[in-house]
């Protein structure tokens, strides 16, 4: 194949489509293997699992501007990383480092879940494609058809590689390993869904217009209400809330573990589930959010509002809307209640402090309480446990 000139097909990147997913219709058009093809044209160049998100240091655009008579710009807007920034999202802070799927590459195979579809997406487009918006972790329906969208084949369960599909095929949407088409996988329908339709709409709002409208007079930048999101999963993770929030909402998630990194990871159903229970918390907000608060106990210590990426809309209601919890009892009252427990002849612990603070029998440890426990029982010991009757 001579590489000099221009490519005999050059077929046009679709709107918003993924820029691996345009390069294999160029192989394709040009009968020839994809994989094969960026070898020959790319020079070898690792575009399969290096541009999966962004442009490499080599510019693949540049060379393939030249071979397909296409802008070098037009062909950079189908990066992941740009069509995420024209809505504001840069994907290197922290809670946009998990706005996409991971996307791990072996050999030019994706080994993960990399990508989404929509079964009647593919079916309708006039050529079948895949868009940059199936990348986004936060988005796994297809607003369209409100459907759930599929992350793998539904037969075999291996991920998209749809550069992997022969070019004798009719188009690339098809599996890679069994030759499902992917297009007449099943549709899971969200209609009754509304509170995941509402925060899906929002998202893709933002993802249209940049802006998210909360409530009648208050919108938000995209990346600041995809941080907000992403301060309101914590409590679904901690290892001290997970448990009863996730029961409140009877979310039912394969992964127990209490990483919110997690969350890229979960299937798209799961991902519906806990945006759905999101979707609660911002309809009329703050309110449904403040009462469900109030009912699970949850205080601003389970949306870590330390973190430097909790935004201001989020942070302003945490911070001073919030009930608090009598966590916050002052070191002083702290000190009384050892003093107390000392008088009546108690055990001078952090269980019987915090029982006689009204507490579950836990509460804040630091320094200075360490300090007052220790500096009591120098002189002092008792093993009575202390109960409220
Ligand atoms: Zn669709
Ligand atoms: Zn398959």
């Amino acid at each position: 194949m001579s590489f000099h000139g221009l490519l005999p097909a050059r077929p046009k990147p679709c709107e918003n489509e993924h820029f691996l997913s345009w390069l294999t219709r160029v192989a394709r058009a040009n009968q020839c293997d994809p994989t094969q093809f960026t070898q020959v044209v790319l020079s070898g160049l690792d575009v399969w699992g290096g541009c999966v998100n962004g442009s490499s240091s080599l510019h693949p655009e540049t060379i393939l501007s030249q071979l397909t008579n296409i802008d070098a710009e037009l062909i950079s807007n189908l990066y992941t990383a740009n069509y995420a920034r024209r809505h504001f999202i840069e994907l290197n802070q922290l809670f946009a480092s998990h706005y996409l799927l991971p996307a791990n590459c072996a050999g030019r195979l994706f080994t993960c879940n990399w990508i989404q579809f929509c079964p009647s997406c593919l079916r309708e487009q006039k050529i079948a494609h895949f868009k940059n918006l199936w990348r986004i972790s936060f988005m796994p329906v297809c607003l369209i058809h409100k459907c759930t969208l599929h992350a793998c084949c539904p037969k075999c369960y291996k991920p998209v590689n749809f550069h992997r599909v022969s070019y004798s095929t009719e188009d690339c949407a098809e599996c890679y390993n069994c030759r499902f088409p992917l297009s007449s996988a099943e549709n899971h329908t969200v209609t009754d869904d509304k509170h995941l339709l509402y925060v899906c709409n929002l998202i893709s709002a933002g993802i249209e217009s940049r802006w998210v409208r909360l409530s009648q007079n208050s919108s938000v930048l995209m990346p600041l209400f995809i941080a907000g999101i992403w301060t309101l999963l914590k409590p679904f993770f901690r290892h001290k809330t997970a448990p009863r929030v996730r029961e409140y909402f009877g979310l039912q998630l394969s992964h127990q573990g209490n990483n919110i990194k997690n969350f890229c990871h979960f299937t798209p159903t799961e991902r519906c589930q806990l945006l759905s229970s999101i979707g609660i918390l911002l309809r009329h907000w703050p309110e449904t959010f403040l009462s469900t608060c109030s009912a699970l106990e949850l205080n601003k210590i389970a949306f870590n509002i330390n973190e430097k990426d909790v935004p201001f809309w989020v942070d302003k209601i945490l911070r001073y809307k919030v009930k608090r919890q009598p966590y916050w009892t002052s070191d002083a009252e702290f000190k009384s209640a050892a003093m107390f427990l000392k008088r009546r002849g108690y055990k001078v612990s952090y269980p019987n402090i915090a029982e006689t603070l009204g507490l579950a029998r836990s509460c804040q440890h630091n320094k200075c309480r360490t300090k007052i426990i220790k500096s009591i029982n120098e002189n002092y010991h008792s093993t009575k446990k202390f109960h409220w009757k």
